[in-house]
């Protein structure tokens, strides 16, 4: 058996207009069963269900939370988990998905970087997170646009299965995402966005800057050791120009770690030359991390700093928070609806 959402829609494995109509259920329809395709020929139904999984997960859970966000938990076949989140807004539905069991990174900040690395996600196990999202809120899977890479995992340190899972979503027989509408964050790995930027994917992207100051970022980030801010500004300068894209520089706000205003103005100092956003997002809380969030006051005269200085800046607030779905929250449990299970 393999698993159908691994193959790219180019290789479906039926022939021509079948391959078209099979891509259809997938990714328009989302079925979650062969059995419910009714127009092929049930020698090609018997065929799919011989030879492929149309899922990876035995079982899902979502977690609910008050502001209309959902947490989704994933059971993979060798029992590892992971998560992702779907954050519906006014005008967009925006999903956040996985690209790991945990991360290796070990950000300190990060509940996902506590767990430490299980694996890598298979480029189908990226894509199904939106088809099992899109299910359970009742749409078709073509309705969620917009998708960030920053669930669990560093996608750069998946990055065959990233760009794979990238490639799929923006295919027009795939879900036909916009590239515009699609953004991979990473912790930060030069070479690896260097690669990126001559890759046929121009995605937007995000980098996980949160210190100006190697000091600082040393103590908070693991991999800073390994690659130095001037490096990174390096690539993301490049990653702009291949790209035509705005980078962003994504800031958690953390108490007396980060977010004195001499870093501020380092901050807009080193950004000189990037045509840059900078995204501050209070630190999310999680039990035993040992940092806390800055105060409503000194984001306000951090993002201040920033402006008066011209660097374009957003204060941007996680949704999901009691969910435990919020940036750097996932990991930790709160009490699920199951909503698929093959043992149920
Ligand atoms: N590994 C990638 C993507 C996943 S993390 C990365 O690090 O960029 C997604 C974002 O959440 C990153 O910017 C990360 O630094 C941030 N984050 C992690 N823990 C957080 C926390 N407790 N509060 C706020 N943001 C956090
Ligand atoms: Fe990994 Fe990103 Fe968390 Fe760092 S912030 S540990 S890179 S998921």
């Amino acid at each position: 058996m393999t698993y159908l959402l691994d193959h790219h829609p180019d290789q479906y494995p039926l022939e021509s207009y079948r391959r078209k109509q099979l891509l259809e259920w997938v990714f328009k329809h989302g079925i979650s069963s062969f059995n419910e395709i009714s127009n092929l020929p049930k020698s090609a139904i018997a065929f799919l269900e011989e030879n492929f999984e149309l899922t990876a997960f035995p079982k899902v859970e979502v977690f609910p939370s008050s502001d209309g966000s959902s947490k989704y938990l994933f059971t993979l076949r060798d029992g590892k988990q992971m998560e992702a989140v779907l954050m519906p807004y006014q005008d967009r539905v925006t999903i956040c998905v996985s690209t790991m069991v945990g991360c290796p990174a070990g950000c300190a900040f990060c509940a996902t970087g506590r767990m430490g690395f299980g694996r890598n996600l298979t480029a189908g196990e990226i894509v199904e997170q939106v088809l099992v999202a899109a299910r359970d809120q009742e749409l078709a899977p073509t309705e969620i646009r917009n998708l960030v890479f920053m669930g669990m995992g560093e996608p750069l340190l998946n990055y065959d299965n990233t760009l794979e899972a990238a490639r799929i979503l923006l295919h027009p027989d795939g879900l036909g995402m916009s590239q515009r509408r699609v953004t991979l964050s990473t912790v930060g790995l030069p070479d690896k966005i260097v690669k990126l930027a001559s890759e046929d994917v121009t995605v937007k992207l995000a980098i996980s800057l949160h210190a100006p100051d190697e000091e600082t970022r040393k103590t908070i980030i693991p991999t800073a050791h390994a690659h130095t801010i001037e490096a990174i500004l390096e690539s993301a300068r490049e990653y702009q120009r291949a790209s035509g894209r705005r980078v962003t520089l994504e800031y958690a706000m953390l108490a007396g770690v980060n977010d004195a205003i001499w870093q501020a103005e380092l901050l807009a100092d080193i950004l000189r030359g990037l045509v840059s956003h900078v995204n501050l997002i209070p630190m999310n809380p999680w039990a035993e991390s040992g940092f806390r969030s800055s105060s409503e006051t000194r984001i306000q005269e951090f993002y201040d700093t920033l402006q008066a200085r011209g660097v374009p800046v957003s204060v941007r607030r996680s949704r999901g928070r009691d969910a435990g779905a919020a940036c750097g929250q996932l990991a930790i449990a709160k009490t699920p609806r199951v909503i698929s299970s093959e043992s149920a």
